[in-house]
């Protein structure tokens, strides 16, 4: 059974686009079938696989507008690593037209039907909001993944996505959890960014990966390229991290699986 995870955080620059690609990238390289999906009209993920953010193509927007599989907008093997749903600006209307439909929050999840059973992941990149773009995301999903910056903000305003999250679980998703805390954007060097990261641990001291993400250049280029940071430079510090994050992701297989068993 495929692995959904929304990558969310209503915050913007936490570090959600770079751990869906190069997470999505790392778990590709150690053997998983991965697809991401854009679901920011932003469209930052679908830039940084190489993608142009143009309405030429069909996008996550046209599929949730018409109701129809996401399967449609699919982009297969980019960078002969992961399948992608792309994003597009149009995406930003659709906040708005969607709030009148009936069911307006499980578009998404309309969308990802059993056809995606077929990958061992599916990564969700969320918008950097609590809309109903993100609650769409969090209807989909099964599991959610929080990245968080180790910076001195990083806990505030959690309690109204821990809120979401609890909503969408009570009244439409029994099973979503979380299942993974992220810390993102180490400066090693600095006590606060220490300090914060006990903080997060004494917040999450289940769903904390042990790997951190390091602040890295490498990581903050690779998009430029449309590249994630494993393909722009296999030995960066960012793409050893990744992998490291990886492994523990997918160390997390066999409780999953007892997890969904019991559901
Ligand atoms: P979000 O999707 O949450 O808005 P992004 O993943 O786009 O955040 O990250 C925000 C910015 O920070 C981007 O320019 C990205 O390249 C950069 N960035 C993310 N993670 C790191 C890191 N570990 N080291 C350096 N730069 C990073
Ligand atoms: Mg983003």
């Amino acid at each position: 059974m495929a692995r959904v995870i929304a990558i969310a955080n209503q915050k913007g620059g936490v570090g959600k686009t770079t751990t869906a690609v190069n997470l999505g990238a790392a778990l590709s390289e150690a053997g998983k079938s991965v697809l991401l999906v854009d679901m920011d009209p932003q469209a930052s993920l679908t830039v940084h696989v190489g993608l142009d953010d143009g309405d030429e193509r069909r996008s996550v927007a046209d599929v949730l507008e018409e109701g129809v599989s996401a399967e449609t907008a699919l982009v297969r093997k980019q960078l002969g690593l992961f399948d992608v749903v792309p994003s597009s600006i149009d995406l930003a209307g659709l906040e708005l037209s969607l709030s009148g439909v009936v069911g307006r929050e499980s578009v998404l999840r309309g969308a990802l039907g059993r056809w995606v059973e077929r990958y061992d992941y599916v990564l969700i990149d969320c918008p950097p909001s609590l809309g109903l773009l993100t609650v769409n995301c969090l209807v989909a999903a099964r599991e959610v993944f929080i990245p968080l910056q180790t910076e001195w903000f990083a806990l505030r305003g959690l309690a109204q996505l821990l809120q979401s999250i609890e909503v969408v679980r009570k009244r439409v998703n029994r099973r979503l959890r979380i299942s993974g805390v992220i810390a993102c954007m180490y400066q090693g060097r600095r006590r606060l960014c220490d300090e914060v990261l006990e903080a997060i641990r004494a917040r999450f001291p289940e769903q904390l990966f042990s790997t951190v993400i390091r602040d890295n250049i490498r990581l903050a280029e690779a998009p430029s390229y449309g590249l994630p940071v494993t393909l722009y430079e296999t030995g960066a510090r960012g793409s050893e991290d990744y992998r490291s994050l990886a492994r523990e992701v997918i160390a997390q297989e066999a409780a999953t699986e007892v997890q969904d068993g019991k559901a």
